[in-house]
């Protein structure tokens, strides 16, 4: 067996990230679900082979294009606000695909997941990446996410992964009723977690912790 197969070993096993499950528990992370997400997504398998040794510490790391795989705590963090706020997702939309390792978080907990990334290379590698691990639920678009995925819309949940300076009119408008849009807002290193959440009569805010994404920025490549 090599580094690179599913299951892994040494330092990509079933041990270390078990570990790393552990970790987020004691950092706060509850939902079972989104616990066991994490444990079974072979996050080795997300960044390059020179640094799968590395993959089940709760970091960021590089995956080139100046863009970064998100530290694990992240990701279930967000999740957990997605569930928090709905927990039946029926289409969950995603900015900012990157490497496709939330994708293939959230396509553990809800219906269907449509991601958006506006790197053409990294788009391209992350859905060949989550068609080889069998993920069928997930969808992607070589897009801006400055317009959302309007086709597939409404949907009740949006989940943006990297930081724009203030939350896009256009995502307002793609959020169904009773729907969630969790982001990061803010300048560089200065963003916080922002919930959105709509109702019947319009939307709510909630600011939460302090985070560093890396920003979002309009066009392709
Ligand atoms: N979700 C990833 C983190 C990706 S980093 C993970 O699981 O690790 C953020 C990603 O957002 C980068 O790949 C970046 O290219 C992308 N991005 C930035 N601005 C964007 C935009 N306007 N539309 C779509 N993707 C964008």
């Amino acid at each position: 067996m090599g580094l690179h197969d599913r299951e892994g070993i040494g330092m990509t096993s079933r041990r270390t990230r078990d570990r790393l499950v552990t970790r987020l528990r004691d950092a706060g992370i509850s939902h079972p679900r989104v616990l066991s997400a994490i444990a079974n997504t072979p996050r080795h398998l997300f960044v390059d082979e020179a640094l799968a040794s590395r993959a089940y510490e709760d970091a960021s790391l590089p995956i080139g294009h100046q863009q970064t795989i998100s530290q694990p705590y992240i990701v279930a963090l967000m999740s957990q606000a997605l569930l928090d706020g709905n927990s039946k997702h029926s289409r969950v939309l995603e900015i900012g695909t990157g490497c496709g390792y939330q994708t293939m978080v959230l396509s553990q907990l809800v219906n269907l997941v449509y991601s958006v990334e506006r790197i053409g290379a990294l788009h391209q590698q992350a859905r060949d990446r989550l068609y080889d691990l069998k993920i069928r639920n997930a969808y992607f678009k070589h897009g801006d996410g400055f317009e959302g995925w309007q086709e597939q819309g409404p949907f009740s949940g949006i989940l943006i992964t990297a930081a724009p300076e203030r939350v896009p009119d256009s995502l307002y408008h793609q959020l169904s009723v009773g729907g969630v849009m969790i982001l990061p807002e803010g300048e560089k290193r200065l963003q916080r977690l922002i919930t959105i959440t709509r109702t019947a009569s319009g939307f709510q805010r909630h600011e939460g912790a302090c985070v560093n994404f890396v920003p979002m920025l309009s066009g392709v490549i």
